[in-house]
């Protein structure tokens, strides 16, 4: 892979024609050390926020060792990029609808033990595909609220408060580990939604009445995005640390987190060019149907800069881009503040896109494009960029 000090510098040695996408490993390894030293208990990696390979040996050799996988083709290819660790990576099935054949094969191929679930009809499907094994892990998932999060994972998955109590006593018989699990949704923008969904799990073991051994609060930790900026993660794990520490469960039961966007986002950006400017419409060479799924589809804002040796000197202006294959979707409404005289042929960064982005990119209409760079400068935000102050804002940090 080629290696660049900037993204400016990119830009301007390989003038690229097609979407370029820049990783930077050391933001990367910055975040999975934050959470491996502050999160109050084991952080599994959501491989689904971007299943790169890079990224995954990555975290792996900064001390994340335990991965959340939610499809059999995740199973392999976390197993694939970490096959050099002979059996120190540990992968947890934490999709709570699985195929059958899923199941078995990441049971008896890949030594997985953990798997997740929220219904009767799953835990005989995981029994039945594990053929009655005495070791597993399983985590019942428990429907919280979304409402504090800025993407909804509250209506798909979950038992409701009413289903838990036979779940969890079914669960408890068949499981070696009982876990609980939940998700408050992804880009929480408060502390309070991990707080919330711990009495819904205390609810739960109350009603219960049965021996809990792992508190699975999952993912949904947020990272940085212009018009989204949250309080430090240290908040985060206080008020979960909180939670935690006051559930009637035993002294040994562990704490599970899940995080995918915050361990990602920071990781890549996308460099595009711009091929036609309409007023304050931008034409670019990436789009809904490339890297920029979230910013088509939910009106999510990512930081841009433009590109140019010589520094624009003209006010910022709010800009939407279009995309390049031929529908109207692939439109992106920002809006994105760029100088008032981006002109064709400018190259734009296109920040924050580790997580849900690079991930999403699919090959219609033609336009996709393969080619990475790992650069070696600053994200263009970050949450961990200044760790020793713990409780101050977070700090954008400004390309330049
Ligand atoms: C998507 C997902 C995650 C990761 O969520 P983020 O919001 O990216 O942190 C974690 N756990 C489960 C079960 C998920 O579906």
């Amino acid at each position: 892979m080629h290696k660049h000090h900037s993204a400016l510098g990119v830009a301007t040695a390989l003038t690229p024609a097609a979407p370029v996408t820049l990783i930077r490993p050391a933001a990367a390894a910055r975040a999975a050390r934050f959470f491996t030293e502050k999160f109050p208990g084991r952080s599994l990696y959501a491989v689904k926020a971007n299943p790169s390979p890079d990224l995954i040996r990555t975290l792996f050799a900064s001390g994340i060792t335990h991965f959340d996988v939610a499809s059999i083709a995740e199973v392999r290819l976390v197993a694939d990029a970490l096959a050099d660790a002979e059996g120190q990576a540990k992968l947890c099935f934490m999709h709570p609808v699985k195929a059958e054949e899923a199941i078995a094969e990441a049971y008896h191929v890949h030594g997985v033990r953990t798997f997740s679930l929220d219904t009767i009809d799953e835990l005989e499907k995981i029994m039945r595909a594990c053929r009655g094994a005495t070791d597993l892990e399983l985590c019942v998932r428990l429907r919280v609220s979304s409402e504090h999060s800025e993407l909804s994972l509250a209506s798909k998955f979950g038992a409701e408060l009413g289903e838990t109590r036979e779940l969890l006593m079914a669960t408890r018989q068949a499981a070696d580990a009982l876990g609980i699990c939940f998700h408050v949704g992804s880009q929480a923008m408060s502390p309070q939604a991990y707080s919330d969904a711990i009495e819904r799990v205390r609810a739960a073991i109350v009603d219960a009445a049965v021996t809990v051994d792992i508190i699975d609060v999952g993912g949904g930790f947020p990272s940085i995005y212009p018009g989204m900026e949250p309080v430090a993660l240290e908040n985060y794990f206080d008020a979960i640390h909180r939670g935690f520490e006051s559930l009637p469960i035993s002294y040994s039961a562990e704490l599970w987190c899940e995080p995918g966007r915050a361990l990602s986002a920071e990781y890549s950006s996308i460099i595009v060019r711009v091929e036609r400017r309409r007023g304050t419409e931008l034409y670019i060479n990436d789009g809904a149907y490339g890297a920029l799924f979230d910013a088509a589809h939910i009106g999510w804002r990512f930081p841009v800069a433009l590109l140019r040796e010589e520094e624009s000197e003209e006010e910022l202006t709010a800009f939407s881009f279009y995309g390049p294959t031929c529908d109207d979707m692939d439109h992106m409404v920002g809006p994105f503040m760029l100088p008032a005289d981006v002109k064709v042929g400018d190259y734009i960064e296109i920040g924050m896109l580790g997580a849900y982005g690079a991930a999403m990119r699919t090959g219609f209409n033609g336009f996709t494009s393969e080619s990475t760079i790992e650069v070696s400068d600053e994200p263009m935000a970050s949450l961990y960029a200044e760790t020793v102050a713990p409780r101050r804002r977070a700090t954008v940090i400004k390309l330049g």
